[in-house]
């Protein structure tokens, strides 16, 4: 079946190549040039790297072109002449406000309203898949925006997307679910001829109106993050009565029901739990004015902000103050395995180590280019920022560090070299933000070692 998916991000991209996979014929399309320029350099075997990162993608996106069966393209036009089937797949970050902003959503479904106008004499029907996460009833608005410039015939289908970064490509090929939201038969039989391929024992399409399709998105993402806040509550609770949250843990797990959001951390932060959250609480006001409800979704929120933070009250305790001492970072992005740095834990506190006039020495293992980017675009940091420098390797940032803060929980960070830590180190204190490292290594090379969920140790300080 011949589709276009608009937008090649997280999303886009790695669903227009698992199309492409099972046999479809894809054109990926997105307004930046040099996103299509370096998508097709990368296919034309010019360069190694993708604009994402994600294992397994760039395997699966040049096996794919090289079959003919995926491209990429600026021009819409293009690509919606002759497809069945057209997702939108672009961004909706948060407005001030916390809502979703549609300006994305809202564009792209007037250009596919063009381009469709654009495609020949006799227009093929064509099925609209909003696949970015979009408030309910926003179907509505894209349905209008489209009947108002195009009298061909269409439908709007209603398909969220759960793939987690990191896992993208898996999530995709094998995912946990594939909701359909539809009230037509049309258009739901098309989307599960297009989908076959992914169904098995486990994977069942399942279909249901648009609302309940936008509606279950929300609700899965603010389920999750609030196992998260909740977690942390329980994980800082646990340090502070001297209980280990890892111990206490293997008790909780034995329950079923108890889901898999409950290792303690910084908080969680990338594209989509801040965003969608955010979004739901700005509905929800709509809907229900200041009731409990409303406060209890607001907290998840403002928990999670204030997670971010747990470690510098600690850090400002044990040194007394972080003027001028020198703390590395070791990981920017919001997870492993991406490179997506957005509402990240790590930029989190690179920033307000500066703010509080620390040097900071950083290490990301995916690079230091969107950790730059995304720090740049703060002004207050602007005066701060000849005190942070990115090291090449994660050892190379310890050099003279006093402390090292762990925000991420890439593998190379689980079992780090502890005895070239402590030659490198100016002192040998560690801050796990992902209560990742075995505390017997700590008290075997004498740190100092903090955590979010177990009580501190004091080996160094000590001696
Ligand atoms: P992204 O920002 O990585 O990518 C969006 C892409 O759309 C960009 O390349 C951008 O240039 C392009 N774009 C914007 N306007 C365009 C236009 N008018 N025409 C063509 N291209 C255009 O976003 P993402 O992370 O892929 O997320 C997309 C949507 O999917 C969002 O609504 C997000 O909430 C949702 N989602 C994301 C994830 C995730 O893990 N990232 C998971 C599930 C759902």
């Amino acid at each position: 079946m011949k589709i276009a998916v608009i937008g090649t991000g997280y999303v886009g991209l790695v669903q227009g190549a698992a199309f492409a996979d099972v046999n479809h014929s894809v054109t990926c399309v997105d307004k930046v040039k040099e996103k299509i320029i370096h998508l097709n350099e990368f296919c034309e075997g010019k360069r190694n790297d993708l604009p994402i990162l994600e294992p397994d993608l760039p395997r699966l996106v040049k096996e794919n072109y090289d079959k003919k069966r995926l491209s990429f393209t600026t021009d819409i036009n293009e690509a919606v002449k002759g497809a069945k089937v057209i997702f939108i797949a672009v961004g909706t970050p948060s407005n001030e406000d916390g809502s979703a902003n549609l300006t994305h959503v809202k564009n792209v479904a007037l250009d596919i309203a063009k381009a469709m106008n654009y495609e020949s004499e006799t227009p093929i029907y064509k099925i609209i898949v909003n696949k970015s996460t979009v408030p309910p009833n926003t179907y509505k608005v894209v349905h209008d925006i489209i009947a108002s410039e195009t009298r061909n015939g269409f439908d709007v289908v209603s398909n969220p997307e759960f793939l987690a970064e990191g896992r993208a490509v898996k999530d995709c090929l094998r995912p946990s679910r594939i909701i359909v939201g539809t009230s037509n038969a049309k258009a739901a039989s098309k989307m599960e001829e297009l989908y076959a391929p992914f169904k098995d024992r486990e994977v069942s399409i399942m279909f249901m109106s648009n609302i309940d399709a936008e509606m279950v998105k929300y609700a899965s993402n603010t389920y999750l993050a609030a196992q998260v806040s909740l977690t942390n509550a329980m994980a800082n609770l646990s340090r502070e009565l001297g209980a280990d949250w890892r111990k206490v843990l293997e008790g909780v797990k034995k329950d079923v029901r108890v889901g898999r959001f409950v290792y303690a951390g910084l908080g969680f932060g990338g594209s989509c739990f801040p965003k969608d959250v955010r979004e739901l609480i700005h509905t929800m006001s709509m809907y229900r004015g200041n009731t409990l409800d409303l406060e209890y979704l607001k907290k998840i929120i403002e928990m999670n902000e204030a997670q971010k933070s747990v470690f510098l009250p600690r850090m400002e305790k044990y040194y007394g103050s972080l003027e001028g001492k020198k703390i590395a970072v070791w990981g920017t992005t919001f997870k492993p395995e991406t490179n997506d740095v957005r509402e990240s834990a790590g930029l989190h506190m690179i920033k307000e180590l500066l703010l509080r006039g620390a040097s900071v020495a950083a290490y990301e293992p995916s690079g230091s280019e969107h950790s730059l980017f995304a720090l740049s675009l703060d002004e207050n940091l602007k005066p701060h920022m000849e005190r942070l420098a990115f090291a090449h390797d994660m050892y190379g940032a310890l050099k003279e560090a006093e402390g090292v803060v762990i925000a991420v929980e890439w593998n190379d960070f689980r079992n780090p070299d502890f005895e070239k830590m402590k030659k490198l180190m100016k002192a040998p204190v560690v801050f796990d933000g992902k209560d990742i490292i075995n505390t017997r290594h700590m008290e075997d090379y004498g740190f100092d070692y903090f955590s979010v969920g177990r009580p501190d140790l004091l080996c160094f300080s000590k001696n």
